[in-house]
């Protein structure tokens, strides 16, 4: 999958600071920030103005349209507004995104603020039947930030970004259960004639999460509070649902490291014992390569899920890859 952090005017790296226990995180402070990609990419973006006798639902972002897809199956219609490998962070939207919340019948959201798009996309398209999902609803949000070490700018985009707490919550497989518990009560409230096939659809979907989570709980039982270090916050929730650790809020410039940059995270580094450094797939950075190289760690990817497949299969074999990834880097 193509990455587009890469590309990046201003992609600042981040580490996270994930402390013991109840250290509730929260954020979304972001490495990656958004380079667009032409919606061409996007083959679900194309079907939007094509009439359908089916419900017809667009979804934000991957995750959503993995969940949603995973539901719906083929009893509706399932776009996704933001093409996979596309930073949906900062996202703006495009007019085809308009047209396609213009014509659906459903929008399905991940929400906790981070699709920041919506609010002036879902307005240009005036669609007043239109029915949205909130796909968090009733999840308590991480909302407390504990930047353990940052380097100098990293305050300023920290502020307005976590209003509504950290937005990753798909990333815990409890959390994208309750997620797909909310896709199907919203399809089911929005389209009732296909109730049947939306439960049965969510109850084999569940089923599936509840076993990758015991997957999880098996594999990281043995090796409690590991301590990783990551460049976007995407994990709190992951990590507190398994006892993980994540250190250290540091944010640098993608172009330049600066010597004080790397000392930060250095001295981070050996002060809470991390014992992994985690980019994300298709990421090539070589301030990451000197940097894991300085700190004598092994870099490693785990997966957002923010680009991907568009298979509802993909979470579970991103989510095993990401499990792997953590049980051999936590030995
Ligand atoms: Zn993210």
């Amino acid at each position: 999958m193509t990455r587009t952090h890469k590309k990046q005017t201003r992609s600042i790296l981040l580490l996270i600071a994930w402390l013991t226990l109840l250290v509730s995180l929260g954020g979304c402070n972001q490495a990656n920030t958004n380079q667009q990609t032409s919606v061409e990419n996007s083959p679900k973006a194309q079907e939007a103005s094509q009439p359908s006798a089916k419900t017809k639902i667009v979804t934000t972002f991957l995750p959503m349209y993995l969940l949603t897809k995973a539901v719906a199956g083929d009893a509706a219609d399932v776009e996704i507004l933001v093409p996979p490998g596309t930073e949906v962070h900062e996202y703006q939207a495009t007019p085809d995104n308009v047209k396609a919340i213009a014509t659906a019948n459903i929008l399905v959201k991940n929400g906790l603020g981070l699709e920041e798009f919506l609010e002036n996309t879902v307005k240009n398209a005036q669609n007043p039947q239109l029915v949205e999902i909130d796909a968090s609803q009733g999840i308590k949000p991480l909302n407390e930030i504990s930047p353990v070490e940052t380097t100098t700018a990293a305050e300023k985009d920290h502020d307005h970004e976590h209003a509504d707490g950290n937005p990753h919550v798909w990333l815990d497989p409890v959390l994208a259960k309750q997620q797909v518990m909310n896709i199907r009560d919203g399809l089911i409230a929005a389209d009732a004639k296909n109730k049947a096939i939306y439960t049965a659809n969510a109850a084999a979907y569940i089923q599936e999460l509840d076993k990758l989570n015991s997957e999880f709980q098996q594999a990281l039982q043995t090796k409690p509070s590991c301590t990783f270090v990551t460049f976007h916050d995407a994990y709190p929730y992951l990590a507190q649902r398994y006892n993980l650790k994540q250190v250290a809020v540091v944010q640098i410039p993608e172009d330049q490291l600066s010597p004080t940059d790397v000392q930060t995270v250095v001295n981070t580094v050996k002060k809470y014992k991390v014992k992994a450094l985690f980019s994300e797939p298709g990421v090539d950075n070589k301030l990451l390569k000197s940097l894991s190289q300085d700190l004598n760690l092994k870099l490693q990817t785990l997966d957002s899920l923010e680009a991907g497949e568009t298979d509802p299969q993909y979470y579970f074999k991103a989510m095993r890859l990401n499990l792997q990834t953590l049980a051999v880097a936590c030995q």
